[in-house]
């Protein structure tokens, strides 16, 4: 008989989407001529800038030609875009990368769901609360926690965002091994400056830990004092993984390419206190199970480092961020409080009520859709979540009907 991996029985349905699709078509059979706009999908909206469709048709009919076409390329991504990748993401900020530590994949989903692999099951994970799931349930798959119970699993070190502490979570009280940090967050939009990274990295050189820092939002960051790598902190190339994603900077959420910087400097330990470089354990790993992102995808992605592209990238980015401005000034003008939506497309909305009855009170008063905070975890209780990923004209309108609409104006 066979059976199985006994972990997934732990995971918890993913309640949150379903739970809203359910609500919103119990919306629309009730109030069939109402509209709705919704305002709670973390996908783009925009299409690809038109940089990436040129390099991207020109790509599949090189394709059509047997003397330019491609099988198989590196599983690792081709250097025409590892290269560009290094110079312009990472070497022009001042952060020692070099190409042969990118790793380029078909998405950050994937990458942060798959690099907790190369650790032990043992491992004390820490990983916080509000969070983006991939990170905490691939880890329950692994069996690397406990059972779920009273709302959280055991074995994990939950890093709690706050009120108080601005959702950006203190370091643990605890040695831990492997840290998941995200900034710009999805779901609160909080960022981090270097004073606070550098705690992070400097706990995890202490600890000898690893951090994977997820950074799929660093194309919304305006601040320019902010940081937009993990390895503009010292130190960090001996302790951090870094993911990043063209899905949100430049629209690929449909075509799919990302990519995972790990640095050779990267190391961690075997049962008997051996090293080993987390570079060629991934690259065992990428190249084992992973044939390589399509050529025309990867020249499209090329196209993002082009002059026009940087442009027309820098355009896409615009157009949301007006979005969460619009979106943070009329919230400030209910009398709620919010962050997020300034270096960041979401804006975390304290709703102070029930999340859940907040987004009912959106959708029936409104016809506005949010996504509640606590369906990432208990600290989201009583936050909602509004993304900016829509067009300028459905925002408009959606705030329009909230401020006419809602009780709170303040
Ligand atoms: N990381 C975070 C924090 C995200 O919010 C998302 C998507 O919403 C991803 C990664 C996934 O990115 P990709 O489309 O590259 O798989």
């Amino acid at each position: 008989m066979i059976r199985i991996n006994e972990n997934y029985l732990k995971l918890q349905s993913s309640y949150l989407f379903s739970e809203i699709a359910k609500r919103i078509s119990a919306f629309e059979k009730a109030n069939p001529d109402k509209e709705i706009i919704k305002l709670g999908i973390g996908d783009v909206t925009m299409a690809l800038p038109d940089a990436c469709i040129t390099a991207f048709h020109r790509a599949v009919d090189e394709m059509a030609d047997e003397k330019s076409f491609r099988g198989y390329g590196p599983e690792q991504g081709y250097s025409f875009l590892r290269d560009k990748i290094a110079a312009s993401d990472f070497q022009a900020r001042g952060a020692d990368i070099s190409s042969d530590e990118i790793f380029v994949s078909d998405g950050g989903k994937c990458d942060t769901g798959n690099f907790q692999e190369i650790f032990a099951t043992d491992i004390k994970i820490a990983i916080s609360d509000p969070v983006y799931p991939v990170y905490l349930d691939t880890n329950v798959m692994a069996g690397r926690t406990g059972n779920f119970k009273n709302g959280r699993y055991e074995n994990v070190v939950y890093l709690e965002g706050t009120r108080e502490n601005g959702f950006i979570p203190d370091l643990p009280q605890e040695p831990v091994d492997l840290i998941c940090l995200c900034f710009p967050n999805n779901p609160t939009g909080a960022v981090v400056t270097k004073e606070i990274l550098r705690n992070w990295v400097e706990f995890a050189r202490e600890n000898k830990a690893i951090i994977l820092y997820d950074t799929a939002y660093e194309a919304f960051i305006r601040d320019e004092f902010l940081p937009r790598s993990i390895y503009e902190i010292e130190g960090a190339r001996e302790v951090a993984v870094e993911f990043r994603s063209f899905s949100k900077n430049a629209g690929f959420t449909g075509t799919r390419c990302a990519y995972t910087v790990v640095p050779k400097t990267c190391m961690a330990y075997d049962s008997e206190g051996g090293k080993h470089s987390l570079h060629a354990l991934w690259n065992r790993r990428h190249a084992t199970k992973f044939n390589g992102v399509s050529y025309p995808v990867q020249r499209a992605a090329e196209a993002v480092y082009s002059e026009e592209g940087k442009v027309q990238v820098k355009e896409l980015i615009d157009y949301y961020m007006k979005n969460a401005a619009l979106i943070r000034k009329e919230v400030a003008e209910l009398g709620l409080e919010c962050i997020g939506g300034d270096n960041s497309p979401y804006i975390w909305v304290d709703a102070k009520m029930d999340s859940w009855a907040f987004f009912d009170m959106l959708l029936e008063n409104a016809g506005v859709v949010c996504t509640p905070g606590e369906g990432f975890g208990q600290c989201g209780r009583g936050f909602i979540r509004i993304s900016a990923f829509n067009s300028f004209e459905n925002v408009q309108k959606a705030m329009a009907s909230i401020k006419k609409n809602m009780p709170h104006k303040a």
